[in-house]
């Protein structure tokens, strides 16, 4: 273990990916999740995983986890047929050359289809020691040494060489960093309790949440 330590903000899909990859190169992790555990919230049903996913997430897991990811996750359609409003069938889109920038795993498919509760379940294994919860990341500050002072929402702090902010859409970490960087307008669309928000989403939005269809 070196004494480079990284927090990362945020215990979601990038942030414990990206802590099992710091934390099988030695490096001094630690995942601050403001959820309560893993039940607290839904994170959602499933997800379809592209071959830059399935590529990154080979690398990073170690091998009975990648293989449990594997085990557990499903073959997406190689081709979606879309509906208008009128539920008459529209074009079909074939996702077998659909973007993503990896290569094929060995003889794992490139595209997966995952639970999202039982992948954050496998990614949150062996980070049982790393990873804290009902840890709400509030900001941080700079130190005169180079260093980063974490603050959390109980009123602890943490010290750390580099913060992550792997936080999600509405990060508190890239709203400290970067405070004129806006969230998306489609994301904000997604959610019920903003349907009446006049920010709402453009046609061409729209169009790129059809890539998450299948
Ligand atoms: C409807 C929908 C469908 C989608 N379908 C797909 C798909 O099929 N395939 C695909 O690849 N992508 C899909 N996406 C996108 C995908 O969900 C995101 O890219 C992915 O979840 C981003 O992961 P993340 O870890 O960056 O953020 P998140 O998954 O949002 O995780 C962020 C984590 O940070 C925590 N957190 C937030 N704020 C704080 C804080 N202040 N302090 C501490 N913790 C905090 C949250 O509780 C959460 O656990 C979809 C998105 C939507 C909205």
């Amino acid at each position: 273990m070196t004494d480079f330590r990284v927090a990362i903000a945020g215990g979601g899909l990038a942030g414990m990916a990206l802590a099992h990859h710091l934390h099988r190169h030695s490096l001094d992790v630690v995942v601050y999740e403001r959820d309560a555990d893993l039940v607290a919230r839904n994170p959602g049903y499933r997800l379809h995983i592209n071959s830059t996913g399935t590529t990154a997430l080979r690398r990073v897991l170690a091998p009975r986890l990648w293989d449990l990811f594997v085990a557990t996750a499903g073959i997406p359609r190689q081709q979606v047929r879309h509906f208008d409003e009128q539920l008459n069938p529209g074009p079909i889109h074939d996702t077998h050359g659909s973007i993503g920038v990896g290569s094929a795993t060995g003889d794992a498919p490139e595209h997966l289809v995952a639970d999202r509760s039982t992948m954050r379940r496998i990614l949150a294994t062996g980070l049982e020691k790393e990873i804290h919860f009902g840890a709400r990341v509030t900001g941080y500050r700079r130190t005169p040494d180079s260093r980063v002072t974490v603050h959390l929402s109980n009123g602890e702090s943490d010290e750390a060489d580099m913060l992550i902010g792997a936080d999600g859409i509405n990060s508190a970490v890239r709203a400290q960093l970067l405070p004129h960087a806006a969230a998306s307008t489609w994301a904000h669309a997604t959610s019920p309790r903003r349907s009446h928000s006049p920010r709402q989403p453009n046609a061409r939005s729209l169009m790129n949440c059809t890539r998450y269809s299948h």
